[in-house]
């Protein structure tokens, strides 16, 4: 999942928990339950912005889907840091932060091979795979992107009103 919708989900968490340590915690958690929903970026052999993936590591494609999505997460944060004050709360930056941590550790695991993260990089490909193992399905690449921006939306949505 774009790591923009998890910075969005921890947003929520960290404007309800005052406490930077438990919002981490929480939005840790939540990265891995928002993981598991099916977003069509498992599966070989799919396009993305007309770019067919043939290698599930193939460093083009996680380069292309990588900075987009950090530049999305960029958006994100500006939009956020300039409309909300209660953005700048330790416990709401903690929780962003507990809330994108498992794929930064992932990406750099991905480019460095560091031995120390694989086991988390393995628990994060497990989790993520979870449900799209269970059901031998996933859902088309476009479809996934399309399910994402509603869920950002609604989340977006979520911050100005709880
Ligand atoms: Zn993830």
């Amino acid at each position: 999942m774009f790591v923009t919708v998890h910075a969005a989900a921890a947003t929520i968490i960290g404007k309800k928990i005052s406490n930077s340590a438990l919002a981490f915690v929480l939005s840790l958690i939540s990265h891995f339950i928002l993981d598991l929903i099916p977003h069509g970026d498992e599966s070989l052999g799919k396009k993305f912005l007309g770019i067919k993936i043939k290698n599930k590591e193939d460093f083009r494609i996680l380069a292309l889907y990588g900075s987009i999505d950090t530049c999305l997460l960029a958006i994100f944060l500006i939009f956020l840091f300039k409309n909300f004050s209660f953005a700048t709360n330790d416990h709401v930056v903690w929780a962003i932060i507990g809330g994108i941590l498992p794929d930064v550790l992932v990406a750099f695991y991905k480019i460095t091979n560091l031995k120390l993260l694989k086991p988390i990089a393995d628990i994060h490909g497990r989790n993520h795979s979870w449900l799209i193992r269970k059901f031998k399905t996933d859902i088309p690449l476009n479809y996934g992107v399309i399910l994402q921006i509603i869920l950002m939306s609604l989340i977006v949505w979520l911050i100005y009103i709880v």
